[in-house]
């Protein structure tokens, strides 16, 4: 079927569905295959369960007319993605980079939703489905798309913006992210500079973080691109110190308080500012926005549990991030006691153990006590500090060791679910 008639069919079911489980009446079920299941032997279930049709690409799973035969459903699902974004000729803003696409996508969500009926990304939808899935989830009263582009391996944003074709992006910094996909940070930079070429080719819009030594090199290659911190001024908004949330003021001294936690995420609050100054939204609004934005779940989040203040972030971690969390932790002022729980960090390849061994370093400098966990971060085991092979016995010692009267930082990659030592702290 052509894209062109398969579109007639979406305008009518706008609603696309790929997981069996979730159908709902009258959506269109694509039967996407993963690396444990098929798709196409959900097609007929799906139209049993109220889908309009079902998209799927092996013949004998051909049940009624309601399926529809197409040569690979995952193309299937891009082409018309990408079709749906072309009818709309609106500003397209691809949001990539190593740290922060999702809080900085987010808090500008709040920001540009004050004054243009803005789509974005859920979450984080930010791969070769996800991409397909946000753009065909926008309503056709768009007037603004917000696009996260995840870039584990080189090739990825420029598949990526084949789909969300953006006409403007950024990028919000380039740290030691996924070198295990990459191969090197000179490779990661290169991959990061993706949605650069493309915005070239496209004659779209690159901002950049000027007070970025390597995206400001990159922009060198921009006839004009928008250097936010220059034209939209940084320097608007002044950080009011690390207490473990956010407070900023601007120049009309207007003081913010915002439910952020973490020094970095300043990083964040700027770049959604002075997008929001470009698009023309007011100061008020902006601030209104970004003081009421409350992040999601296992990200930065701030919790008390019996004596003890937790300071959660168990959604991410590489060694950016755990650098900048360790920085921003040792600011903060309390008379409690100190404390690091920190969980390895995966997929970094040739540079994974000096990394663990860097972060043990710094934690130790800063004067932290700090408990370890997982294999990474015990191979390199000191008596400074505390090290635990996996998280099942760092779990069974905070059973018999009750922790009081401490600011506790946790921060370790997702899969190490570090968020279950909160029921054990208070
Ligand atoms: P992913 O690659 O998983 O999609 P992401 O780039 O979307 O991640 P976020 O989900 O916004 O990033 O943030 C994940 C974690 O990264 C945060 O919890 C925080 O620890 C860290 N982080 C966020 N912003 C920054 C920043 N500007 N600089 C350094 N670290 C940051
Ligand atoms: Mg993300």
């Amino acid at each position: 079927m052509q894209i062109e008639q398969l579109y007639q069919k979406y305008l009518e079911h706008p609603n696309v569905i790929t997981d069996s489980r979730k159908i709902e009446e009258g959506c269109i079920f694509f039967a996407l295959k993963g690396a444990s299941f098929n798709g196409n032997e959900f097609a007929k279930e799906a139209l049993e369960k109220g889908a309009a049709y079902s998209i799927i690409d092996e013949e004998k799973y051909k049940s009624s007319d309601k399926c529809i035969l197409v040569e690979n459903v995952l193309e299937c699902l891009q082409k018309l993605a990408a079709h749906h974004r072309n009818q709309f000729d609106i500003p397209v803003v691809a949001v990539t980079g190593s740290n922060g696409k999702t809080t900085t996508k987010e808090i500008l969500f709040q920001v540009l939703s004050k004054k243009y009926k803005t789509h974005a990304t859920k979450g984080n939808f930010n791969n070769h489905i996800g991409v397909p899935l946000t753009l065909l989830d926008m309503p056709l009263d768009t007037e603004m798309a917000l696009i996260e582009m995840g870039d584990n391996h080189v090739g990825e944003v420029i598949e990526l913006c084949k789909y969300a074709n953006p006409n403007y992006g950024f990028i919000t910094n380039i740290g030691k992210d996924h070198i295990e996909g990459f191969g090197s940070f000179e490779a990661n930079v290169r991959a990061k500079s993706e949605i650069f070429d493309f915005l070239i080719k496209a004659n779209g819009t690159a901002f950049i973080n000027s007070q970025d030594p390597i995206l400001k090199n990159m922009a060198r290659r921009f006839e004009k691109p928008i250097f936010y911190g220059d034209e939209y001024d940084f320097s608007n908004l002044t950080f009011l110190g690390a207490s473990p949330f956010i407070k900023y003021k601007d120049r009309q001294e207007t003081v913010v308080q915002t439910q952020l936690l973490g020094a970095y995420n300043f990083e964040n609050i700027q770049t959604a500012f002075c997008l929001g100054k470009y698009f023309e939204v007011e100061n008020n609004d902006i601030h209104d926005a970004i003081s009421n934005y409350i992040p999601d779940n296992n990200r930065s989040q701030f919790l008390e549990k019996g004596s003890n203040a937790i300071v959660l972030d168990a959604y991410n971690a590489n060694p950016s991030s755990v650098e900048a969390a360790l920085e921003n932790f040792a600011q903060f002022e309390t008379e409690k006691t100190k404390l690091v729980i920190l969980g390895d960090m995966f997929e970094l390849g040739d540079i994974s153990a000096e990394e663990h061994k860097r972060m043990i370093d710094i934690a130790l400098e800063k004067d932290l006590d700090a408990i370890f966990c997982g294999e990474r971060y015990t191979a390199h085991k000191t008596d400074k500090a505390q090290f635990f092979e996996s998280r099942d016995r760092l779990l069974a010692y905070l059973k018999n060791n009750k922790i009081e009267n401490s600011l506790v930082l946790v921060k370790g990659s997702r899969s190490m679910k570090l968020e279950e030592v909160l029921d054990y702290l208070g």
